[in-house]
């Protein structure tokens, strides 16, 4: 995911990880630091960094995008509640 640390010098308008709209300074923050939202950062990359024992880890497309299939079913389940 090499546009993931590419992008350091504007902030785009979804998160180039789960591809869900950036919400507020926060996950800007996040971006800045991190390259993903706050929600990626907690619920993905930072215990798949710890998992693996490596800092700078960058997830691969696989795991991106088994990432952002469980948020999207995630957030199916939200709405039906
Ligand atoms: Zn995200």
């Amino acid at each position: 995911m090499s546009d993931v640390v590419d992008a350091t010098h504007h902030v785009p308008i979804d998160c180039p990880v789960c591809e869900l709209m950036m919400r507020d300074a926060r996950d800007v923050a996040q971006f800045y630091a991190s390259g993903c939202c706050i929600d990626c950062w907690i619920g993905f990359l930072e215990p798949l960094r710890l998992r693996i024992g490596d800092t700078t880890y960058l997830p691969n497309s696989a795991e991106v995008q088994a990432y952002r299939e469980k948020i999207r079913i995630h957030n199916l389940e939200k709405e039906q509640c």
